[in-house]
């Protein structure tokens, strides 16, 4: 099944602009709850590093990391909204925050399973 799905996504001040594509949509969304993700509280879907290109205002774009340091946390310096991060698991991912696609209501998507980013990364049931 081929649903790939194309969106612009935007910080809140619109200073950042980037270009999400979504090779199977918005599948598998979810939180973590790593003292980073608990804190921000953004749903997150992943996709491919090939499939975000920043549009605009990457010099808006400020990189926080912490921990291994592995994990990149990019958010927008201007209005604070986190926009992607590339993972620590799979530095061949970004994860997006789906609050930043245009015309997505993360609150839409029922309910999201929490990774334990506290302990290791596995995939809940959402249950
Ligand atoms: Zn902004």
């Amino acid at each position: 099944m081929n649903t790939v799905k194309t969106y612009k996504a935007t910080c809140h001040c619109g200073a950042v602009e980037m270009k999400v594509t979504l090779p199977n949509g918005i599948t598998a969304p979810s939180r973590c709850d790593c003292s980073y993700c608990r804190r921000r509280g953004t749903i997150v879907v992943e996709t491919g590093l090939e499939n975000m290109e920043i549009m605009k205002g990457a010099e808006s774009l400020t990189l926080y990391q912490f921990h291994t340091e592995t994990a990149q946390h990019y958010f927008c310096k201007i209005c604070g909204i986190n926009t992607h991060h590339k993972q620590r698991m799979n530095p061949n991912r970004f994860s997006i925050n789906v609050g930043c696609l245009e015309g997505i209501n993360p609150f839409d998507l029922g309910s999201v399973p929490t990774n334990d980013g506290i302990n290791h990364p596995s995939d809940g049931d959402g249950s």
